[in-house]
């Protein structure tokens, strides 16, 4: 338990998940901090937003030298807090924050400028309008353990390069690598209230959802999104929920073999399975079946389990007891109700607290949780299909729709394919690596959220639009404005020919009957 409520005490604890070492311990904090903490940010973020998107961007590529002069010691926290091999967190986290700062900084001087918004309707043709793009003022943001630097720094980044303040409440389970984030932020030069850590559990969370931001970015599971989204909907207060996966792999019968069961084998087990976009179901052509489950059986037997900071380990503990036990109920009902275990299948006491053998399931279906409830964990359950209707079928069959995956050697039938598919993004002979390119849009559908992060999507998110709109004729009393009468409604008759009527002889007729209106004075 990361959260101690014995007498009344509560406490954030970072534990390492591989050995259960006590790392530090947190107050977490009161909900008069959390209040405290927005009305600081509050009062900072106007100034903030004044310094302009060039001072903002030159503070982002300060913090990606900072990061990147401290990729090692970043990663190593990461695996300390959160157990997955140093070599993922390098990659999957600290290099995606350096991309994604890499792109706020390009994008965000565009992205921000004022446009002007040309319109066709010549009723209108005094009028000359522009988009601008404001800051929300300040951000809530709520994040979960699995990806502890990047998902909060990526949204951080584009929160505060818009010229938001922003108050951070990372997951119980990995207060440390938040507060790493922040003080990389400061150093670069963002102000302390605009860049706020308050260490805390679900009640923290749920005393910053309360309090006076402006919008929320939650990421999380969605029994949490749900309650979040019922507080949110009380105030009318927006948010972005990036809720949980359960994302199909789909293998057609063209499909190379060996590859494709490589990578259901990592797509699957990459960080113990704990990622939103893990693959959670994988569903193989009959003609491939057979084989390509001796493949997966085969290469997970090659992997090994330990300690995220031996380099020599390819999977890591799971985050917790809880989460191992959540595994361990559904490979049990899916032994029940038929499924063969191939490979793995139980617990690794020898190594630690949190470990968990991958595991291969052959013959699921449907029926069983391993096929409908987020398993998040190292667990690929294999099932075959006939055809491509029925892969789709299999596929959208979810309560889910975070992300997809296709796997063919036909790019264009791949393509064709995953238009049919309910996801957020669909890969085609790829899983997951899409949330390293920080232009593509992240987010899903159905059950698993509401909006997207990252990229432009993501930059839109952390403003609101506003349309300014100004009259090039001052000095003239607009043709619509009072006193109506039936003159004038047989001129708006005639002008409404003029402009939408299907033949041209209405048109012209249309035209004639409105033009007195051109000479018209209003009485009032
Ligand atoms: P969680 O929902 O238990 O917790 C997420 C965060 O919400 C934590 O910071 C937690 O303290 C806070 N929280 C809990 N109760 C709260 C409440 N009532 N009000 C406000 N805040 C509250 O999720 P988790 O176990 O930390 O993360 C795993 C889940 O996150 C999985 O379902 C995974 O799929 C999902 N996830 C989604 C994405 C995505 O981008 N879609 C990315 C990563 C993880």
């Amino acid at each position: 338990m990361a959260t101690d409520l014995q007498i009344g005490i509560r406490r954030v604890t970072s534990l390492n998940p591989a050995t259960g070492e006590v790392i530090r311990e947190f107050e977490p904090a009161t909900e008069a901090e959390v209040i405290a903490a927005v009305a600081r940010a509050r009062a900072a973020q106007p100034a903030w937003h004044g310094l302009g998107v060039r001072h903002r961007t030159g503070i982002l590529d300060r913090f990606r030298g900072l990061v990147f002069e401290r990729k090692s010691e970043i990663a190593r926290l990461i695996t300390a807090e959160a157990g997955k091999p140093q070599v993922e967190a390098l990659l999957t986290e600290v290099m995606v924050v350096l991309d994604g700062a890499r792109f706020y900084s390009e994008n965000s001087y565009a992205f921000l400028r004022d446009r002007a918004l040309p319109h066709a309707n010549p009723a209108m043709k005094s009028k000359s309008g522009r988009l601008a793009r404001e800051p929300y003022g300040v951000i809530g943001i709520i994040s979960p353990w699995n990806y502890p630097f990047s998902i909060p720094a990526t949204e951080t980044l584009a929160a505060l390069v818009t010229g938001n303040a922003v108050v951070l409440k990372p997951s119980e389970f990995t207060s440390l690598v938040a507060l790493e984030l922040a003080g990389l932020l400061w150093r670069a030069g963002v102000p302390r209230d605009v860049m706020q850590v308050l260490v805390g559990d679900g009640s923290t969370g749920g005393a910053l959802v309360n309090a006076n931001i402006d919008k929320l970015v939650f990421t999380g599971s969605v029994a949490t999104g749900k309650r979040i989204a019922q507080a949110a909907a009380a105030r009318l207060l927006p948010v972005v929920l990036e809720l949980g996966g359960k994302d199909p792999m789909l293998v057609l019968e063209d499909a190379d073999l060996d590859v494709t069961s490589s990578g259901a084998v990592w797509g699957a087990f990459m960080n113990a399975g704990q990622t939103c976009l893990s693959v959670e179901r994988c569903y193989v052509h009959r003609s491939l079946y057979p084989r390509f489950v001796e493949a997966c059986v085969r290469k997970t037997a090659q992997l090994q389990v330990g300690n995220g900071m031996d380099p020599e380990t390819d999977i890591g503990p799971l985050i917790n007891e809880r989460q191992l036990r959540n595994v361990e109920t559904q490979v049990e009902d899916a032994r029940l109700r038929g499924a063969r275990v191939l490979a793995g299948g139980k617990r690794r006491k020898d190594l630690g607290p949190n470990f968990y053998t991958p595991t291969v399931l052959a013959d699921v279906t449907h029926e069983m949780r391993v096929m409908r409830e987020e398993t998040f964990g190292p667990i690929l359950p294999i099932m075959p299909f006939e055809t491509d209707d029925e892969a789709v079928r299999l596929a959208n069959d979810s309560d889910y729709g975070l992300a997809a995956s296709i796997w063919t050697l036909d790019r264009a039938r791949g393509k064709a394919l995953a238009r049919r598919v309910q996801a957020g993004t669909v890969m085609i002979n790829d899983a997951i690596s899409y949330f390293g390119i920080s232009e593509a849009p992240h987010g899903g559908v159905k059950a698993s959220g509401i909006g997207r992060t990252h990229g432009i999507f993501g930059l839109e998110e952390m403003v609101r639009i506003k349309y300014v709109d100004a009259d090039r004729l001052p000095g003239m009393k607009k043709l619509w404005w009072y006193a109506y009468g039936q003159g004038f409604a047989r001129q708006m008759e005639g002008f409404v020919d003029l402009m939408f009527a299907r033949s041209w002889s209405r048109r012209i007729a249309g035209a004639m009957r409105s033009t007195g209106v051109l000479t018209r004075k209003g009485k009032i």
